[in-house]
């Protein structure tokens, strides 16, 4: 059995690293690893690499730095050489980037099925490239690897059962956190701090919003220390509109210093898909900086609020985050053995 797996950025990496460790387990399997190279620079590519292990791709490409349709082009040309060289039986894709769905057409052009970890999710916004990416790539799959009922319910929405498998197998990341969290995590104590992550496009490409957000982290700072690993866009948006900043900034970090910082922080400020879960998964409470979430299993457990740029939510979600202990509560992404069920059903096939 051989498989093409596609990964591009960062949180590709710690989805694949979960999954690959766990094949490469297995006898007669295949896999073949092809990097896009939509993320580049070494603390966003190749730290996770080396820390967490993962083979060396199979195949490079670098393609970036371009407006999204001819990096879907590019990309859909590179695979598609990729699969008519390899034969594979499957395409693996994960998540919501360009690289997920360049893959997802690539494989379909070429008549090899597909498979799409992360399916099911949506944000129903529509000025997002990520929630085009999902949609579309869900569309594509033949087997739809979801991690909750409410993505079940969504696929079903949208008329998506027939013709394709659905197989709820909990979330892929929850594996990656059971797997790398430290035990040692308060090794790295420090101040108390907040740590923020923000890097989607409605926030980091609108100026207006960028501001307001920057003004309102520079408030939280006056009270709790914010810590945040700067992603490379927005570094070069805030260096562009000369908006200062206050908290302290650090470079993007690898993952196993992201766990850490999670955990010992007093809670979470992102825009980031990924890090509301491991907010959740690591028992700390997250501000979500935009106005929808694909996770929505949060909201209803309280443990995460949707402020957008909105500063009064946002300092009043603050509050209220910092006078309330976090319980711990059942976990509605399964059980962290996501690459397990992977596995098991494509043994099935
Ligand atoms: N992450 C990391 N280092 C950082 C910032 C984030 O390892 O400096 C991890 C984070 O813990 C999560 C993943 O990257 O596992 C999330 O990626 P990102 O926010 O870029 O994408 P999204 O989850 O929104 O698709």
């Amino acid at each position: 059995m051989k498989i093409i797996t596609i990964v591009g950025a960062r949180p590709q990496f710690i989805k694949a690293a979960a999954f690959s460790r766990k094949l490469s387990e297995l006898t007669n399997w295949e896999e073949v690893l092809v990097h896009t190279g939509q993320h580049y620079d070494t603390n966003m590519s190749e730290v996770f690499f080396e820390e967490m292990k993962i083979p060396k791709p199979s195949y490079h490409f670098e393609i970036h730095g371009m407006a999204r349709g001819e990096m879907l082009e590019k990309m859909q040309a590179a695979i598609e050489g990729v699969i008519k060289k390899e034969e594979p039986n499957w395409v693996l894709v994960y998540g919501d980037t360009n690289s997920t769905l360049a893959g997802a057409r690539a494989a379909k052009k070429h008549g090899v099925k597909l498979a799409h970890v992360e399916a099911g999710l949506r944000s129903y916004n529509l000025e997002m490239p990520e929630e085009h990416n999902r949609v579309e790539t869900d569309q594509l799959s033949d087997v739809l690897f979801v991690p909750s009922q409410n993505a079940i319910d969504n696929l079903k929405q949208e008329g998506l059962e027939k013709g394709r498998e659905i197989v709820n197998v909990g979330d892929i990341m929850f594996d990656a956190v059971k797997f790398y969290a430290s035990n040692n995590a308060d090794e790295y104590e420090s101040q108390p701090y907040a740590l923020l992550t923000l890097h989607r496009a409605e926030n980091t490409d609108n100026p207006t919003v960028l501001k307001r957000l920057l003004s309102t982290v520079n408030k939280i700072n006056e009270q709790l220390q914010v810590v945040w690993p700067m992603h490379p866009r927005t570094k070069a948006k805030l260096r562009e509109l000369e908006i200062p900043v206050e908290a302290r900034v650090i470079e993007p970090v690898g993952y196993l210093e992201m766990l850490p910082l999670i955990q010992n922080s007093m809670f979470v400020l992102t825009d980031s898909g990924g890090l509301q879960k491991e907010a959740f998964y690591l028992n700390k409470y997250c501000i979500t900086l935009r106005t929808e979430t694909e996770w929505i299993e949060l909201l209803n457990l309280g443990v995460n609020r949707i402020c957008g740029s909105d500063e009064s939510k946002v300092l009043e979600a603050f509050r209220y985050f910092s006078n309330t202990p976090f319980v711990v509560m059942n976990n509605p992404y399964g059980e962290g053995n996501t690459a397990d069920k992977i596995i098991h059903f494509f043994r099935r096939k």
